[in-house]
């Protein structure tokens, strides 16, 4: 099981941090090369690529660029190929929150979610496909959110990106399995990150069946098996301690 992604290339949006990081270093661990894609923090990107060569002995770069921004992700798979030579895998996982009730939200923080959260997820699709279909090859996560999937007050826009996720996920799956792509998606609960430092006393945790919040490494043992499993295309995974059941 060890080196099942050996000679793989692996493209993970947000790698820098969260739960980025943690699927980058677990596809890492599993002999795949990793092309990290993050928006902000140089240093935390580059921490990422080193930990990965260090530890697994596989080929990890960094690459600047704004997932929302169609003709910067088109330059940045152009890059990614000249550097690594194809794309095998890609894990959208960067994502945002701008929350507020839907009554008050402005058109801005309603239109930069979606944004980033459900166009970046296209464009990076929209410029790998390709190379998946060239090789008769590929394999695409989403990350979504329980809220895509039960929704939460004070998320409408951030509910609705990762809702749509979940259509982009299974309309790209049953678009590209006849050319041997799967899509599927993972659907997080509460887990412990930068982005719900801010839920420390969110009412709604109270509600996890199993009790408590999740880890990062909880979903990227779920990342790496929907990856593996061959089989397995158009599903929805949620990693939630049974929230949304
Ligand atoms: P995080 O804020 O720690 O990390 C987000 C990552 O996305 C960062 O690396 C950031 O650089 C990157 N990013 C943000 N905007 C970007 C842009 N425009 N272009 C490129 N990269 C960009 O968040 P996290 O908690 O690790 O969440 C990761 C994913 O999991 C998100 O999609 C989030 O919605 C989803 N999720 C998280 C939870 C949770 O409880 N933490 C629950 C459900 C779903």
């Amino acid at each position: 099981m060890s080196n099942i992604l050996n000679g793989k290339v692996a493209v993970v949006t947000g790698g820098s941090r969260g739960i980025g990081k943690a699927v980058s270093q677990k596809l890492a661990s599993l002999g795949a090369n990793i092309a990290v894609i993050y928006s902000g923090n140089d240093s935390a990107a580059r921490n990422v690529e080193e930990y990965c060569e260090k530890n697994y002995g596989i080929k990890a770069r960094t690459y600047k660029c704004d997932v929302s921004n169609f003709t910067e992700v088109k330059e940045t798979i152009a890059k990614i190929k000249t550097d690594f030579g194809t794309v095998h895998i890609l894990i959208n996982n960067a994502g945002i929150t701008k929350d507020g009730l839907a009554a008050m939200m402005s058109e801005e923080d309603f239109d930069r979610v979606l944004e980033v959260n459900l166009k970046g997820a296209f464009n990076m699709i929209r410029h790998t496909a390709g190379l998946f279909i060239r090789n008769r090859e590929g394999c695409v996560v989403n990350i979504s959110s329980v809220a895509g999937l039960i929704g939460n007050a004070g998320q409408c826009n951030y509910a609705a990106s990762k809702a749509g996720l979940i259509g982009l996920t299974k309309t790209i799956a049953k678009e590209l399995a006849p050319k041997g792509v799967r899509c599927n998606a993972v659907a997080p609960g509460f887990i412990v990150t930068d982005m719900t430092e801010t839920h420390a006393d969110n009412p709604l945790l109270k509600m996890i069946p199993l009790g408590h919040m999740g880890d990062v490494e909880d979903v990227a043992e779920a990342v790496s098996y929907l990856v593996t499993a061959k089989y397995v295309t158009g599903e929805v995974l949620r990693v939630d301690g049974g929230i949304a059941m």
